[in-house]
């Protein structure tokens, strides 16, 4: 594999290391390449010449590559990935080794897992899980220093076929918005489109020295740290965003970037971020469900290759207290099957008029949906983000830009009669690309905006799975489009003209949704007075946002549009408070040991010491001026008072834990931890803080802050 590394020409690797189209239209007979695309698009099973044809390639593809095993890769509800690998090798009937892999084991695998989180919906009599191979996403070839493994993306389902994991929903809520939006496509004479949700994410994420991460417990055991002293230079030089990058980080990016150049992930921009040692890397969008896949190849590769590097690459929303924490834009879109974006505005009235319908139909998926959209991306680690200075609020708002809301109002306000090609152009449709050309203020404050030719859901957490908040965005929109379809067939079918349709249409929902736009500072105190009163939900915390999983309109839309069954719903709701509490588990566990066994001692050591140092000065009381004994007293008063209001806040979060940790009930338990046991755990953080300022550096266990952001 060295060849390709000594080239220099990306062209020459990228890509190599996926069975994509181009390998499978080179190794595979042409008439079970046509089959398997056309199986491909309809979402059907597989044959099984088919399926062993593919195989064989596939086999024999990989074994060329250096790979000895396969493994059927897979994304449980944990929003990780998971695998199991399984070597090609076997023994035939002479005894002799051979290398085998077949149509059924490529097709299915029964990795069993009963150890992953069902949320309830498996008893343990019937817990296996079933993979089953996704022939949309391109299978790549994972490198590790001593060999290769041939990833194959699959599904993950029971054995009743409830979707187990977070890949088969985001399939289903693919197939739901194509239905709709297809639909609305042959009003406008456009028939036989087959509509596909694309998606680019941009994923920051935190370095820091691999050195100071072995010394940080809590960032080995949470991902964050859990104390730590603000340092006296933190982000208010706006030095670091889009600064120049050190030698050392860009060395890291393009050595991860060459791994996924291989992987066929096409990387496009990287760049320092706002915080010190934050930085941010996005590729080209994809179709959603290959998108999603990339993003997990992408969170694996980084963090392999830092760790190759010396370096530990930090996920976490949130791994520092008072600096920017990291997220994860969504970029979204749908795109027909010719290849024109919908949310691309058009170059006839008639093309931008079907943009406003999208338009407009993506402004009620989210006006309707907003309390599931924000459970979608509520995290323990994205409490810490929404809602605080740096992040989008916890209510969900949509910006469109001034034109856009402009032409919107104009729609709004006119008249119910016949509307007129005339009236189409007074409105600016027509000039629509110009002019949203000339609209570039961008307000970085919203939590979804649009930017141009696609939405941006800015929400999502760096840590995430992007499948799930895509997921319920698909289908909320699919569920607005069906709404707007079936009124312009029935206005239609009244006798009223698509254009005539479509303003009236377009009239009610926008009228309907006006709520969810706003184009103001969404940072902003009066913006929450004023969500309020428009009655936008404004959740605070991950139990008080996941309660939308038991709404019953939502429910009704998760289940209509097939992407959940009842009990899939209640089984991801299951999950995600469970994790919420496991999660917070861990951090307070952490939190109670790091103050005995690491802040109190090295507290208490200086403590003595200054009391040795008060007792000398009394001796020598004689001789010295007047209040040199009362300051050094002052200073150890100051040590002992924290080193006392730490037990004691101690001794709380421990009664508090022990409380949260005597509920049976999961959702009361995570209620009371968001509620009663966080803001324990920020008195002792507090209190840790006060006195890491306090404490002799080198007796200080931990890397402090100034040294983790700014050395490496
Ligand atoms: P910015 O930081 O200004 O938002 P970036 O270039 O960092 O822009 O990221 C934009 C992301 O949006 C990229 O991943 C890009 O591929 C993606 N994108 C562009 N067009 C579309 C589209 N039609 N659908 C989905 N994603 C898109
Ligand atoms: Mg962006």
């Amino acid at each position: 594999m060295s060849a390709e590394r000594e080239s220099h020409n990306l062209l020459d690797y990228f890509g190599i290391n996926t069975f994509n189209d181009t390998v499978m239209q080179e190794r595979l007979p042409k008439e079970i390449y046509k089959r398997l695309q056309a199986t491909i698009k309809k979402g059907a099973r597989l044959d099984q010449d088919v399926a062993n044809a593919v195989a064989h390639a596939m086999k024999e593809w990989a074994v060329d590559r250096g790979v000895t095993h396969f493994t059927h890769w897979f994304q449980p509800m944990t929003g990780l990935t998971a695998e199991k690998h399984d070597a090609f090798l076997d023994i035939d009937k002479d005894g002799k080794p051979i290398q085998r892999f077949s149509g059924n084991m490529l097709i299915q695998g029964e990795p069993d897992a009963s150890s992953f989180p069902s949320g309830g919906m498996r008893s343990t009599f019937e817990a296996r899980g079933y993979t089953m191979w996704d022939p949309s996403s391109p299978a790549f070839i994972m490198e590790s220093g001593n060999g290769a493994i041939l990833c194959i993306p699959t599904v993950f389902i029971s054995y009743n076929g409830e979707a187990l994991d977070k890949k088969a929903p985001l399939l289903r809520s693919m197939r739901a918005i194509d239905k709709e939006a297809s639909r609305i496509l042959a009003l406008f004479g456009r028939e036989g489109h087959r509509v596909t949700i694309t998606l680019g994410p941009e994923q920051e994420y935190f370095l820091v020295d691999q050195k100071y991460f072995e010394q940080r417990p809590d960032l080995i055991m949470a991902g964050r740290t859990l104390i730590g002293a603000a340092p006296p230079r933190g982000q208010q030089m706006e030095d670091h965003y889009f600064g120049s990058i050190k030698e050392r980080v860009l060395d890291f990016m393009q050595d991860a970037e060459h791994e996924l150049y291989k992987l066929g992930v096409p990387a496009k921009t990287r760049h320092n971020e706002v915080a010190p040692h934050q930085f941010e890397i996005a590729p080209i969008f994809d179709e959603a469900n290959v998108a999603a896949d990339r993003n997990q190849q992408i969170m694996e590769v980084l963090k392999k290759v830092a760790m190759r590097k010396g370096l530990a690459l930090l996920l976490h929303e949130k791994p520092f207290a008072a600096i920017n924490g990291s997220g994860k834009h969504l970029n979204w879109s749908m795109v027909d099957g010719a290849g024109h974006n919908l949310l691309d505005p058009g170059q006839t009235p008639s093309e931008n008029l079907q943009f406003l319908v999208f338009l407009v139909g993506v402004l009620e998926g989210v006006y309707n949906y907003a309390d599931l959209l924000r459970a979608a991306i509520a995290s323990a680690g994205n409490d810490h983000r929404l809602g605080a200075n740096e992040a989008p609020p916890a209510v969900m708002s949509v910006f469109l830009g001034s034109t856009l809301s402009a032409i919107l109002d104009s729609i709004e306000s006119g008249s119910n009669g016949a509307v007129s090609e005339q009236k189409i152009i007074d409105l600016g449709i027509a000039n629509l690309p110009r002019i949203m050309q000339d609209n570039t203020d961008r307000n970085r404050t919203s939590p979804f905006a649009f930017t141009g030719n696609k939405f941006e859901f800015r929400a999502l957490g760096s840590a995430a799975s992007i499948s799930t908040p895509a997921t319920i965005l698909n289908g909320a929109v699919a569920t607005a489009l069906k709404a707007m379809g079936d009124d312009l067939e029935a206005r239609i079918k009244e006798g009223a003209s698509l254009n005539e349709a479509c303003f009236s249409v377009l009239k009610k929902y926008i009228a309907h949704n006006k709520a969810v736009r706003f184009e103001g500072n969404g940072y902003s105190e009066e913006w929450l007075a004023e969500a309020e009163k428009r009655g936008l939900p404004n959740l605070k915390n991950t139990p008080a946002a996941l309660e939308a999983y038991t709404f019953p309109k939502n429910k009704k839309m998760l289940t209509q549009t097939g992407i959940y069954s009842e009990a899939e719903i209640s089984s991801r709701y299951n999950t995600k408070l469970e994790r919420y509490c496991n999660t917070l588990g861990i951090e307070y566990s952490m939190l109670q040991s790091l103050t005995r066994t690491h802040v109190l001692p090295a507290a208490v050591e200086y403590q003595n010491t200054l009391i040795q140092s008060i007792e000398g000065l009394q001796a020598l009381k004689d001789i010295l001026d007047d209040d040199t004994v009362a300051a050094q007293g002052a200073l150890l008063r100051r040590v002992s008072s924290e080193i006392a209001a730490l037990l004691k806040a101690n001794d709380a979060l421990h009664s508090a834990t022990e409380k949260a940790e005597a509920l049976e009930d999961e959702q009361e338990k995570a209620h009371f931890i968001a509620e009663s046991v966080i803001p324990v755990m920020e008195r002792v953080r507090a209190h840790c803080d006060a006195l890491e300022e306090l404490t002799p550096d080198d007796l200080w266990p931990l890397p402090k802050y100034r040294e983790m952001l700014f050395i490496m």
